[in-house]
This record gives structure tokens, sequence and C-alpha cells, in this order.
């Protein structure tokens, strides 16, 4: 059996065709990450004109690169929530018309369910399992039960990880700084850190008084802006072209990131043991999303997992990020399932906000 998958939900148009054992028979991907990072943030009707451009092309590489032919298909798989509704739009119209015309059951998939199960493409990891998603729009914490059944530990009250550090880097004009160009901010920070005394700034760790496993970063992104701005005031420098002490500011702000995931994930896990929701064998944290690949982060994910006596699997960078593999994937898990594979498709519209699972409050004090 053969699937292919689909992804527009935010600003990569992915297409794969993917046989049942999770190998990638043709893949195409197109980033519109560039564009954005010239205007400073995704700008919605942008996005969509882009995938509208583009989705025929990706779609058409990935199959001619697989020497699949539509006919041997034997579903179509495309996320349909959550994200941006004109990104989600473009993916799903081309879709519907794809299966309509060729005859092919459709399997809508939930974008963020993807990103849990791409680990499984790899390693058979066994449910339950933990899952850590960090990226520019998510900050999740969630207990895989099965490849539909997630329970939500905790979430972002306000912006993602990867965001943060987006915000900082432009706040800090890191695009026109000699070693940071045609990088993302989060990679710019962690590049800079490397060369930076943490010490040298003390932001205060956000949700201290509160003993649950959501996630808070913009009190962080104030705290640094403001600490920003306090450096431009004395050395007399304009807004944006700080120079001293931005390898310190990176090394504090992603420190301080790393320990707010950290200490967030631990009590998860602290939590799910309590509970007994974890296997005895092999219990497994799976880290995935944008912000998996700073090597700064996962050493301090290691730690939690060493001491707590979990495995840290993480899927290769490449996959941990947006892209129509994962798509493909989550469509073959379903299919080996029989589970969310519709014959009919009248019915099928995107969210662009959608919830992964049941929702409960994680507290351990
Ligand atoms: P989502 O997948 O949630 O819709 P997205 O497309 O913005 O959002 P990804 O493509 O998974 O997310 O990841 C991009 C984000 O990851 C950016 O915010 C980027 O700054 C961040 N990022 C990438 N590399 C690193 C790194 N080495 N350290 C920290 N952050 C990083
Ligand atoms: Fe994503
Ligand atoms: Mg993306």
């Amino acid at each position: 059996r053969l699937v292919l998958g689909i992804e527009t939900s935010c600003d990569e148009t992915g297409a794969a065709v993917m046989d049942e054992t999770g190998l990638i028979l043709g893949e195409s991907l197109h980033s519109q990450k560039e564009v954005h990072m010239k205007t400073g943030g995704i700008i919605p009707t942008v996005a969509q004109r882009l995938h509208r451009e583009n989705i025929g092309r990706v779609v058409q590489e990935a199959m001619e690169r697989s020497g699949v032919t539509q006919s041997q298909l034997s579903a179509v798989a495309t996320t349909v929530k959550p994200g941006l509704a004109l990104s989600l739009g473009i993916g799903l119209d081309f879709s519907l018309n794809f299966v309509k015309l060729h005859q092919k059951p459709f399997i809508p998939i939930h974008h963020m369910e993807a990103h849990a199960l791409t680990v499984r493409m790899f390693q058979p990891v066994v449910f339950p399992f933990l899952v850590l998603l960090v990226s520019g729009g998510h900050s999740l914490l969630a207990l895989a039960r099965g490849i539909d059944d997630f329970l939500l530990l905790g979430q972002t009250l306000d912006e993602a990880p990867g965001d943060t550090m987006d915000k900082v880097a432009r706040r800090l004009s890191l695009i026109k700084h000699p070693k940071c160009s045609m990088i993302s901010g989060g990679q710019a920070i962690e590049l800079l850190a490397r060369d930076g005394d943490r010490l040298k700034f003390l932001f205060k760790p956000p949700m201290g008084a509160h003993y649950d496993c959501n996630f808070s970063f913009a009190g962080l992104r104030n705290q640094v802006t403001m600490s920003i701005q306090k450096k431009e005031v004395e050395e007399g420098v304009e807004q944006g072209t700080l120079l001293s002490c931005v390898n310190d500011i990176a090394a504090a702000t992603q420190h301080t990131v790393a320990s707010h995931i950290a200490k967030r994930t631990h009590r998860a896990i602290l939590f799910c043991k309590a509970k007994g929701l974890l296997p005895s064998c092999n219990p497994t944290l799976v880290v995935s999303g944008g912000v998996a690949s700073n090597q700064y982060i996962r050493k301090t994910l290691k730690i939690v997992t060493d001491t707590t006596g979990l495995h840290l699997l993480c899927p290769p960078s490449k996959f941990c990020t947006d892209n129509g593999v994962m798509i493909a994937w989550n469509g073959v898990e379903r299919l080996r399932e029989g589970k969310g594979i519709l014959s009919h498709t009248e019915e099928v519209n995107y969210e662009p906000k959608a919830p992964l699972g049941v929702n409960i409050t994680a507290e351990v004090k």
C-alpha cells in the first residue's frame, strides 16, 4: 500500500510518497522561510499565495521521484488542522480535487499528531510515550497513548519558544550579524550563545509559582528586550546595533528557555510516574519541532531523562520541522489501523485551532 502525504499548514509546502513500511519513495519540500524572514513574520495572504503557486509542482515532484502513478496510490493524507486557515485551505482544496479525480480515500491529518508520531518511522517506539513538541508555533507536552489518542499535559499560555528566539534575534538585528545571515533566529541564538557568558544576564525563570506543565515565554521576551534597550542606552548606540554582549544575551536567553522547558518536562515525567501512566519497561520521551535541534536544549533535556530513567529520542533534525513525509507516515499509521479513512469527503473542512487530545491539569508540587 502506498500513501501520498501533503502538508501546507504553515509556511512549508511539502509532499511525499511512502510505502507501508515507512520507506520514503519520493519527496519534495518548498519552504517560504526566506520570504517571511524579510517581512519579519508570516503574512497569511503571502503564505497562501506561495502555497498556491507551489503545491502542484511539489506534489508532482514527489510523485515523479517515487516512480508511483496516481492509480497505484492507496490513499492521500493531508494536514487539515491546526494551522493558518489560508494555508490549510490550499492543501485541503488541492487534495480534495486530487482524491475526487483519482477516486482515492482521503485521510485528514492533525499536524501535531504527525509531529508526535514521526519518531516511529525510525524506531519502534511503543505507546504510551511522553512527547515534547517545541517549535516556532507550538510548545506542548503530551502523553501519546495511541496513534489518535493523546493526553495533553501542558501547552504554552502565550508564545512558543522558537517564536521567542526569533523575536529576540530580530530585536538584535542578528540577520545583519556576519555569522548569522541565512539562518533562523533560533539557530542564530544557539550559535552566538556558544561564545557568550550566560551569567552576565539573569532572567527570571517563567511561571515559578505555577506547579503545572504549562509554558510561558512572553515574559522572558519582555525581560530580554528591556535588557537590550538598557544596554543600548548605556552604550549610546542606536536600536538594533548592539555589538558588545550580544553573545551573553543569547546565552542567557537560551539558558532560560532551556531551563523552563526542562523544568516543565521534568514535572510531566514525575506526574506520569505518580499516576502510573508510563510503562515500566523503556519509558521514553520523544522531542520534536524545530527547537529540538538546539544542542544546548537537548543536553539539558538529557540530564532530565537520565535522572528520571527515561530514554530520550529525537527524529533526525530534517524530520523535526514541517514536511510532507511526516504527514505520509501518519497516513500509513492510520491505514494500518484502519482509522479515519474517508471515502466521502463532502463534510471535510480545515480547523485552524484544534487541541491535541484531552487536556488535563498535570500538577506536581
Ligand atoms: P510549527 O511547526 O509549530 O507550525 P514552525 O514552522 O515555525 O512552527 P518549525 O519549522 O518546526 O516551526 O521550526 C522553526 C522554529 O525553530 C523557528 O522558530 C526557529 O527559530 C527554531 N529553531 C530552529 N533551529 C533552532 C535552534 N538550533 N535553536 C533554537 N531554535 C531553533
Ligand atoms: Fe510543525
Ligand atoms: Mg514551519
